[in-house]
């Protein structure tokens, strides 16, 4: 899918998959190819309204640079006077974290797959110096033969340097994003750890009825491991040495 110039003649539109803060995406097909992609039409006149094409540009930048079997795809985009229209690659089953609602939780053998796919597509996305920094369920898409794929790299930030503003789900926020010291790519690793165990256990490992007490218990790493005969000790022994990487 290489062209100059996309325009939305270049699609027939099918049905709408679902909305973000900032758009709408629908399945589409390329007319020339056939090919099946999403479309995330995203209106100028939000963007405007909370000065976010900064945001933005880099998010297309960075997913645009990208290319890992992972990793979401971003073939191309285009924008008119009031649309900004991202071509994505289509992820036909949808979000990861519903997959995990249904089924409640994943046998070891399943959570090593994802594990070992998410670990090996932030290899790469570290590599090129882009930390994603919003790693969690939702952000997660699998395709139609259940391949895990990152998207949404709304937060991602392409640096080698430190960052220091807080962002992200509070779940899955690491403590140095906690407590607002300079973050790096580490904060990816984190989260690896706490979707190894929400995988395993069907929930996140900070639960907490009130906010500051996950804040609280990510600082202070309280990691406890219910008895369950599905998680082995050696699944916990992988958590316990991803997560205190800090
Ligand atoms: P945010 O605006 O914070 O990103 P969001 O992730 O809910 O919120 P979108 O990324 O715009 O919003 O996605 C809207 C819906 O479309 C979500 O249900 C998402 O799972 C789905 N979706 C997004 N991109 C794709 C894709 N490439 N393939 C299949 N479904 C997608
Ligand atoms: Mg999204």
């Amino acid at each position: 899918m290489e062209k100059p110039e996309w325009s939305m003649d270049d699609f027939e539109i099918g049905k709408y998959i679902g909305e973000g803060k900032f758009g709408k995406v629908y399945l589409a097909r390329e007319k020339q190819s056939g090919y099946v992609v999403a479309l995330k039409v995203i209106f100028k006149a939000k963007l405007e309204k909370y000065r976010f094409h900064a945001h933005l540009r880099r998010e297309i930048e960075i997913q645009h640079g990208l290319d890992h079997p992972n990793v979401l795809r971003l073939f191309a985009w285009f924008h008119d006077a009031e649309r900004v229209v991202l071509v994505l690659e289509y992820a036909a089953r949808g979000e990861l974290y519903k997959l995990l609602r249904t089924v409640r939780r994943f046998s070891e053998r399943t959570a090593a797959t994802y594990v070992a796919s998410l670990a090996g597509a932030l290899a790469y996305c570290h590599k090129k110096q882009v930390i994603h920094r919003d790693i969690k369920p939702e952000n997660l898409l699998l395709d139609i033969e259940g391949r895990l794929k990152i998207a949404d790299f709304g937060w991602a930030v392409r640096s080698n340097a430190k960052r220091h503003t807080l962002c992200g789900t509070i779940d899955y926020l690491a403590p140095e994003m906690i407590e607002k010291k300079a973050h790096d790519h580490a904060v990816d690793n984190w989260t690896l750890g706490i979707l190894c165990y929400e995988f395993l256990y069907g929930s996140p490992p900070f639960e907490a009825a009130e906010q500051d007490d996950t804040l609280r218990r990510i600082v202070k790493v309280d990691l406890s491991f219910p008895t369950t005969p599905y998680v082995s000790a050696d699944a916990k022994d992988l958590i316990s040495k991803v997560t205190p990487w800090h």
